[in-house]
């Protein structure tokens, strides 16, 4: 098993987000953190003017989803067919209200498909055109698919099907949790996937438990990396028990990342927030860009 490391500090109210866990190259990584120390900025401001830590996940999500350097809403990951086929989940810790979409084409931010499942509250996770047709019967536009896809995502793909590069996972999904002024935690998961995927493989970032989670006795939860590896752990639920036992988050995600390694052989990295502030990350990837903004400053890496 290679090094997990970690990240913990305490924070009060603020946003963490991340943009995938994996292998950024070098020439990449500010295009990265910078992203993300936007996307926690905007989330915070939302806290900062009294807003719940819900819109501000949302808000930081949909600015991850509209930068193409992520693999989330435009320039996610190309399925076998070459096409964009979206996973993404939110959740609110004080009330577990929670929204998720999978395998959604023609959204341009899948993030607020999810919010409206959430908002909608009858159901907690639509699919494929049952998802589509319920965003727009919300009042959401289809977008041209191609409008979608990057010349990047192309590329990957195309070095993948010529087996010039492994299949998998490809970093780059995006995920946010945050703690409001009220205590509340949240979180937000959104992603393409991973690289020439089945048509209609469903990973870990909309289901609950796995890569996404938020709940106000323990924390909030979104995971990146081996979709599959996370499903099969649970990854996002064995952090949330162990700091409900009193864990530091920071622990708890070292704890449940070394498990899923161990156990299943998948790699990864997951951010944390807790209802008392302290946030934390921990990644076995050599990767994984993050940025926090908050009540005691701001902070970014990758
Ligand atoms: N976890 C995502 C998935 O398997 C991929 C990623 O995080 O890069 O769909």
């Amino acid at each position: 098993m290679g090094t997990v490391e970690i990240y913990g500090a305490q924070m009060g109210a603020g946003v963490l987000v991340h943009g995938g866990a994996g292998h950024v190259d070098a020439s990449r990584r500010p295009d990265h953190v910078e992203g993300c120390k936007h996307a926690a900025r905007v989330g915070y401001d939302v806290i900062a003017s009294g807003g719940s830590a819900l819109d501000a996940v949302q808000a930081a999500a949909r600015v991850l989803e509209d930068l193409p350097a992520f693999n989330a809403g435009t320039g996610a990951a190309l399925n076998e067919d070459g096409a964009v086929e979206h996973d993404a989940a939110i959740m609110e810790g004080a009330t577990l209200r929670a929204g998720g979409v999978a395998a959604l084409r023609g959204f341009k931010n899948p993030i607020d498909v999810a919010r409206a499942v959430l908002d909608h509250g009858r159901h907690v996770l639509l699919a494929a055109e049952g998802a589509s047709s319920f965003a727009l019967a919300r009042g959401f536009s289809k977008v041209e698919e191609e409008s979608l896809v990057t010349e990047r995502a192309k590329e990957t793909l195309a070095r993948v099907l010529a087996g010039r590069a492994e299949t998998g996972w490809a970093g780059g999904t995006i995920g946010a949790v945050a703690r409001d002024r009220h205590g509340s935690v949240a979180a937000a998961t959104s992603t393409g996937g991973t690289v020439s995927k089945l048509r209609g493989r469903v990973g870990d970032s909309p289901i609950l438990g796995a890569g996404t989670l938020a709940d106000d006795v323990s924390c909030a939860v979104s995971a990146t990396g081996d979709g599959e590896g996370i499903l099969k752990i649970g990854l996002a639920r064995v952090i949330a028990t162990l700091v409900e036992r009193g864990e530091p988050v920071e622990r708890a995600a070292h704890a449940a990342i070394e498990r899923m390694v161990e156990r299943t052989k998948a790699n990864g990295g997951v951010i944390v927030f807790d209802r008392h502030g302290r946030f934390g990350f921990a990644r076995s990837t050599e990767t994984m860009s993050w940025a926090v903004c908050g009540e005691s400053g701001a902070d970014a890496g990758i």
